[in-house]
């Protein structure tokens, strides 16, 4: 897909998953569950190939649940492009567990895996569909393709 400069999407994630890991208090994780990267090199990807498909959308639309990364509200479509760490991609070689304060990861993952779902089920409730597109999807531009093919095209 070209050769747009990556950014350095798993860096970023070590770095926040270090300092948090320093303090893992109350106070911090009410911090790290506002932090929303936007703009991320796997968003980027999803991005151009949705404008590439001809679909027209608007980012960072917080009026909608859980502010998908992408949205149509005329077409009524929204995409999550979401970390596979964070997110907890099942299955995916990328959703490590830290061996360190194990349990409050795992307590942390699983709230923002219900957050995610609610999130979901709340736009589809308002007639949307919603598409999650995995970071690791982004890596190759056939299996991402895929996955878009299935928004109603405008
Ligand atoms: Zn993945």
């Amino acid at each position: 897909m070209g050769s747009v400069p990556q950014q350095p999407f798993k860096k970023v994630e070590k770095r926040l998953a270090g300092k948090a890991a320093l303090r893992t208090d109350a106070a911090t994780s009410a911090r790290m569950g506002r932090i929303r990267q936007s703009g991320t090199a796997p968003e980027l990807t999803v991005r151009r190939a949705v404008s590439t498909l001809g679909l027209r959308y608007t980012v960072r639309n917080e009026d909608l649940p859980g502010s998908p990364d992408l949205a149509n509200r005329s077409r009524r479509w929204a995409i999550f492009v979401h970390g596979c760490y964070w997110h907890r991609h099942e299955g995916c070689h990328k959703a490590t567990t830290p061996r360190t304060n194990t349990d409050f990861w795992l307590n942390k993952f699983s709230r923002n895996v219900a957050r995610d779902a609610a999130a979901r089920v709340s736009l589809k409730r308002r007639g949307y569909q919603v598409l999650t597109v995995w970071q690791c999807e982004c890596e190759s531009g056939t299996r991402l393709t895929a996955r878009l093919a299935r928004l109603p095209q405008s």
